[in-house]
């Protein structure tokens, strides 16, 4: 099957399994211009889901390079109110949002970081009233990938532009189950209904904590948080239980580890690209959870950078199970974003943990949440350390013991 034929059957894919798009409802798309091809497949899938209005969003980020470079701190954080009206009636309307990732790696390299902090401060603050559309499911929302030639090349560094561009295609399509014989609706149904039972699974079995040993010498005691909820794949939306898929591809089923009761040694099987730097070769040491000791081949001083980010960026604040024969996995790449990579292997993150994935979550203070076992931290950076090997056994309350993972994957 030829690239566009499968494009539009990955566009129909967000459309229908991603989005979900209803009849009559408005639909905004955010995109680079470098994927306009793509996403006027897109568009139009929208619209044969029976879109109302579909609405692009253009990201140029080159535009946005310069806009970093010239304009003023001032000018950038400005937030006009015509913008934020716009944001108020998209989200209002409860508009589906589709977000096709496309980065540039390097692309803001020589930018002042404070000029994009503060940007962004400025403009999560003026849009909080319409972060919870999102964050709370009161509406659907997909975040997909799109190749671009420099990505690609980054990722396929030994090939011409143009050839690593139709690989990483290649990857990205394979990743989320398009192939060239198959119903991807069909192939995701089914990949939700196996995300469900074990998540099902696991949430019943309640664990006190898990433990993980691999053949790098990973050997981990991660204690769970009391209530503690398993979440991935596919969600439902809040008050009209539409079911969507948040994140194009998604193998990984997370939870909330226990701030405090993180002990052992955790030994990396991806390297890390943290501020533009790959850590290589790495590992942990926790005790009480908080690391105490640590080391790498290749920048250390970076992997110390974020452990001293700030006081919760020593703790973890979420453990995921990925087996070691999914598809992303199988293709043995780092994609350098964090979409695919932390879909590719067990992995844990040091910093914030998600509040859903402990009971009432939501609805609970900073303090409350650290109270149950939860972390704070403006970090959240996933690291890998799944193997071939990997081996995973819950432990519940009473000390008995059960095996989630043997040789890479799920046994339950
Ligand atoms: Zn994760
Ligand atoms: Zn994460």
């Amino acid at each position: 099957m030829s690239l566009p034929l499968k494009l539009r059957k990955y566009a129909s894919l967000i459309a229908k399994n991603g989005v979900n798009v209803q009849n009559g409802q408005n639909v905004v798309i955010r995109a680079s211009v470098d994927n306009a091809e793509f996403v006027h497949i897109l568009v139009e899938e929208c619209y044969l889901a029976k879109a109302k209005k579909v609405q692009v969003d253009w990201i140029d980020q080159h535009l946005t390079k310069l806009h970093y470079t010239y304009q003023s701190e001032e000018t950038l954080c400005e937030v006009k109110d015509y913008y934020v009206e716009e944001q108020k009636d998209i989200y209002e309307n409860l508009s589906a949002m589709i977000s096709i990732t496309s980065p540039i790696p390097g692309i803001m390299s020589g930018v002042d970081t404070r000029k994009i902090a503060l940007r962004n401060k400025a403009y999560s603050q003026a849009l909080e009233p319409y972060h919870k559309y999102t964050a709370a499911n009161l509406t659907q929302w997909c975040v997909a990938a799109a190749s671009n030639p420099v990505w690609a090349k980054k990722v396929f560094p030994q090939l011409d532009a143009d050839k690593a561009n139709e690989k990483l295609w290649d990857a990205i399509l394979t990743s989320c189950h398009v192939d060239d014989d198959n119903d991807p609706n069909k192939a995701w149904e089914i990949h939700n209904q196996e995300f469900a039972s074990r998540i099902d699974i696991l949430n019943h079995c309640n664990f006190d904590k898990l433990h993980f040993v691999s053949e790098l010498g990973t050997d981990l005691y991660v204690g769970l948080v009391k209530n503690h909820i398993w979440a991935g794949g596919y969600e439902l939306t809040q008050k009209s239980n539409i079911i969507f898929n948040p994140n194009m591809p998604t193998e990984e089923i997370f939870t909330m580890p226990d701030r405090l009761s993180v002990n052992g040694k955790v030994v990396a099987s991806k390297p890390l690209d943290y501020g533009g730097n790959l850590i290589e070769n790495f590992w942990f040491e926790f005790k009480d959870g908080k690391v105490v000791d640590y080391g790498a081949e290749k920048n250390q001083d970076s992997l110390k950078e974020l452990i001293e980010f700030d006081k919760g960026s020593a703790y973890l604040g979420e453990v995921a199970l990925v087996p070691y024969h999914s598809p992303i996995s199988e293709m043995n790449l780092l994609f350098y974003n964090t979409l695919f990579d932390e879909n590719a292997s067990c992995h844990l993150a040091l910093g914030a943990c998600y509040p859903t994935n402990v009971k009432n979550g939501e609805n609970m203070s900073k303090e409350e949440l650290l109270e149950a076992g939860g972390n704070d931290s403006m970090e959240h950076v996933d690291f890998m350390f799944g193997t071939k090997n990997m081996h995973v056994k819950g432990i519940d309350k009473d000390g008995k013991e059960k095996d989630v993972f043997v040789n890479g994957d799920f046994v339950i």
